[in-house]
């Protein structure tokens, strides 16, 4: 065991830190006031290489490691959560997914635009009545000549009112269950499909796009299927064990943030004639963001290094994304009291870190979902 990262790992790091605070940095604010999505900063994110994250050269990718993709969520979660949702959702849960299992025609057509940012991806799944239990999906695709017909509703999709190629998740076969669900790439202007914007002001993750979509006689080909026909909740895993990776690192990127945020606030703020940081109370809160921080950064790491070695790393993921994201929470939450006034601002980022933290626990498997899938691991039953 080696805690080192290696300098080909820490040169990707600081470039994806260098991004973060170039790129990101100076736009988070008004992002998340505005509640935009900023088709610059796209194009800034194809161009680093840093979107192409895991995805073969040959592809267009960057070939990264898993590790060396989690070291850039990290710092991208590190600044702003909006662009590292984006990260995660366009890079790890619909290009591995497409990458495990897309024909080779699908990838060539696909995988460099998705690596470049020149093409915007989403992932379909979640419905009003098939939420945790993901094996409830209403939407269903009807055999239709030599294709298919799909019908349904999908909710809370990230990107879903800006993408270009939605993968979408469908019932092929209702008796079947889960293993009568199929994945179908749909082009955002498909005839028949409509979005709108999940209503609401949205407690976090306000600088993404997440939406309602409709499909109604929504015609899909075989050239269309992802994975093989009945086959989908398999596609869909394949997808969500990288995405969750995504959404640990982000969690520990918040964290990350909370804790450069409060240690510079610390060490400057001045109460009763002293630095902040010289009471031993306020001491003790930085001690426990920084041992949370970097319990849940190793946890991290040797998820993705797991996956690196060949492992199957699932679990190591939910243990993962469990910890890492209750630990935001909390540090966010302590970042907040520890600014005082300043920190119920959108002045300071450290309110954005904690809205943003709540959505962590939420997606790809909530906080629940991730201890039901360790305990059942730990027990026997997968
Ligand atoms: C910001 C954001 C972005 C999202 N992006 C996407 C996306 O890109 N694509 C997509 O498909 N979906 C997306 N989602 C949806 C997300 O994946 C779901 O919200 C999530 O899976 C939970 O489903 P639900 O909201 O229906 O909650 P429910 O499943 O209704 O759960 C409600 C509560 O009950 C708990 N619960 C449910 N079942 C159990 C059980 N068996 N045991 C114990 N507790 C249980 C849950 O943990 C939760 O606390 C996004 C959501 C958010 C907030």
């Amino acid at each position: 065991m080696d805690f080192t990262l290696a300098p080909a790992d820490e040169a990707l790091r600081l470039r994806a830190e260098h991004f973060a605070r170039e790129v990101l940095e100076p736009r988070a604010r008004a992002a998340d006031e505005q509640a935009c999505f900023d088709r610059e900063v796209l194009a800034l994110y194809g161009a680093s290489g840093l979107l192409g994250a895991q995805i073969p050269r040959a592809l267009g990718g960057a070939g990264l490691s898993h590790l060396q993709f989690a070291l850039s969520m990290i710092e991208l979660g590190a600044v702003d959560s909006s662009w590292r949702g984006f990260g995660t959702v366009q890079s790890a849960l619909c290009g591995q997914l497409l990458l495990a299992n897309a024909t080779p025609a699908q990838q060539q057509a696909w995988l460099p635009d998705l690596a470049a940012g020149k093409r915007i991806f989403a992932y379909a799944l979640t419905e009003p009545e098939s939420g945790s239990d993901v094996t409830a999906l209403a939407t269903e695709a009807v055999r239709d000549g030599d294709g298919w017909r799909l019908n349904g509703e999908k909710i809370w999709i990230t990107n879903g009112g800006i993408a270009d190629v939605i993968l979408v998740f469908a019932t092929t076969d209702r008796a079947a269950g889960k293993r009568g669900v199929s994945c179908f790439a749909v082009r955002g202007d498909a005839a028949g499909l409509t979005s709108s914007r999940m209503e609401g002001e949205h407690l976090g993750h306000r600088g993404a796009d997440h939406a309602r979509l409709r499909l109604k006689d929504v015609r899909a080909t075989a050239a269309d299927l992802v994975g093989p026909l009945n086959d989908g909740f398999k596609v869909a895993m394949s997808g969500l064990e990288h995405g969750r990776l995504g959404v640990a690192s982000g969690a520990v990127g918040i964290q990350l943030g909370c804790f450069r945020a409060v240690r510079e606030f610390l060490r400057t703020r001045r109460q009763f004639g002293q630095r902040l940081g010289d009471f031993q109370l306020l001491q003790k809160e930085l001690a426990d963001m920084h041992v949370r921080l970097e319990a849940t950064r190793l946890l991290t790491l040797r998820a993705a290094a797991t996956r690196d070695a060949g492992g199957d790393n699932r679990h190591e993921v939910s243990v993962a994304k469990y910890a890492a994201c209750e630990a935001a929470v909390k540090s966010a939450d302590a970042a907040v009291l520890l600014f005082g006034s300043r920190g119920y601002s959108t002045t300071a980022s450290v309110g954005r870190y904690l809205r943003d933290a709540k959505g962590l626990q939420i997606y790809e498997g909530t906080a629940q979902i991730q201890s039901l899938l360790i305990g059942r691991h730990l027990i026997g039953r997968e």
